[in-house]
């Protein structure tokens, strides 16, 4: 692969002349002159959220209360029919999967269902590297038990801070974890974990087990029927490109429809019963039985428009484009940035990378700061990580070696050096 790479803005103009996926970029609103490398914490608006926003608008303002029969109940049971979108890129039925909260709260749905301890089968198995909410969710989850989070919470160390080693997890299945809840791909170092492997093992064992595709969903093709995973949850404003806040994904697998969901709720009864209005809980027969309130309509409707351009592409041509990208940023942080203290914190196998690269500096705070004056917007990650995120839906070639151009005048210049050290609000 990096032998195909050269230097020199012609081979990526050639790259970008035989990139199928090129004409995506036009429908997103990305600045003139502007990098943007952060789609992977908040994708780029598109064209088609925006317009699938407004058409929700305009459906509120003309049928009001008359619109959750419109058009044969579809924003009644919207939820479903958004998470239905996600059925190709996760090869799961679409009666699985349902949009809805926040991952957080998803989080929380799952462990209230799915965590039942007993003396001998108690503990909640996670990594060390995972990110904050998650972790945050099972200990109150923990404690809500009433167990002591010491001895309940087990938790995988990484041998180097960047990776987490699948034998490591399959090590830590023992007969005491009743759940395993971990990321399909690790936030900073971009680590791709073999969610197959680990399942299968978990399985063996008789434990549940969850997935967070926070951080893949959309750049990474999951295969459900293969990985057969209990639980999943994933957001959709990272590289889905749904907008701030817009709802999350829960995905339950079908074995355990007829569950009884942890926290219920009237929107989580079945639709055929919902308004008669009964004070017992008749629970959907599918992943709809863990909704709980009125869906957030206004935040799902940037998914529906903008998840036809995912359908369109085809979530494989987009992995393909997506590690051509990332393996062309380490070729170029190889041959050009090597040399002003940069290097590459992300795994160069493909089966164990997703689609951001951690570019690793001492200096990384203070070079984002430079980086974004020059119009080029990357972000940070304590202590010395710059992740830089090439969605393959507008992001190009060119693009990319534009970004080391100005990496490359940051780190021989020293261009940092003006700037303070001091943490902002968000990095
Ligand atoms: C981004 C992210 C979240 C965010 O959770 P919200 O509740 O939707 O804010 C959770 N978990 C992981 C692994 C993430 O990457």
């Amino acid at each position: 692969m990096k032998e195909n790479f050269k230097l020199g803005i012609e081979f990526a103009k050639e790259m970008d002349g035989k990139d199928e996926l090129r004409h995506y970029k036009e429908r997103f609103y990305i600045g003139e002159g502007e990098l943007y490398f952060d789609g992977n914490s908040l994708g780029a608006c598109s064209k088609d959220a925006e317009a699938s926003v407004l058409e929700m608008l305009e459906i509120w303002k003309r049928e009001k209360i008359l619109m959750w029969n419109f058009e044969d109940g579809k924003y009644f049971k919207y939820p479903q029919f958004i998470g239905g979108l996600f059925s190709e890129m996760v090869n799961a039925d679409k009666n699985e999967i349902t949009a809805t909260n926040s991952v957080t709260i998803n989080i929380h749905q799952a462990l209230a269902t799915f965590y039942k301890p007993t003396k001998e089968r108690y503990k909640i198995l996670v990594d060390e590297l995972n990110f904050p909410t998650d972790i945050h969710a099972v200990k109150s989850q923990i404690r809500l038990k009433g167990l002591d989070i010491e001895d309940t919470l087990k938790v995988v160390k990484s041998r180097d801070g960047r990776i987490i080693e699948e034998d490591d997890i399959i090590d830590a299945l023992t007969d005491d974890v009743a759940v395993v809840l971990l990321p399909s791909l690790l936030y900073r170092s971009a680590q791709l974990l073999d969610m197959e492997r680990v399942t299968k093992a978990a399985h063996e064992k008789g434990i549940i087990i969850g997935w967070d595709l926070s951080h893949s969903i959309g750049s990474v093709p999951h295969d459900f029927k293969k990985i057969d995973p209990d639980f999943a949850v994933w957001v959709t404003y990272k590289h889905i490109s749904a907008g701030p806040g817009a709802n999350a994904v829960l995905y339950i697998n079908k074995r355990h429809f007829g569950t009884e969901p942890g926290m219920a709720g009237w929107h989580g009864n079945k639709k055929e019963t919902q308004f008669l209005l009964s004070h017992d809980h008749t629970p959907a027969e599918d992943a709809d039985a863990w909704l709980t309130g009125t869906p957030n309509m206004l935040s799902m409707a940037p998914i529906e428009g903008v998840m036809r351009i995912f359908n369109e592409a085809g979530i494989d041509k987009i992995r393909e484009k997506s590690l051509k990208m990332t393996d062309y940023i380490i070729f170029l942080i190889e041959e050009r940035l090597s040399k002003y203290g940069f290097s590459n914190g992300t795994p160069v196998d493909h089966a164990r990378r997703g689609g951001h690269i951690a570019l690793e500096h001492d200096e990384a705070y203070r070079i984002c700061l430079a980086l974004k004056e020059k119009n080029a917007i990357p972000d940070f990650r304590e202590p010395n990580v710059i992740r830089l995120a090439p969605v393959a839906l507008y992001v190009s070639f060119e693009d990319i070696h534009k970004l080391v151009d100005i990496l490359e005048e940051i780190g021989r210049d020293k261009l940092y050096e003006k700037f303070s050290n001091k943490r902002a609000l968000v990095v």
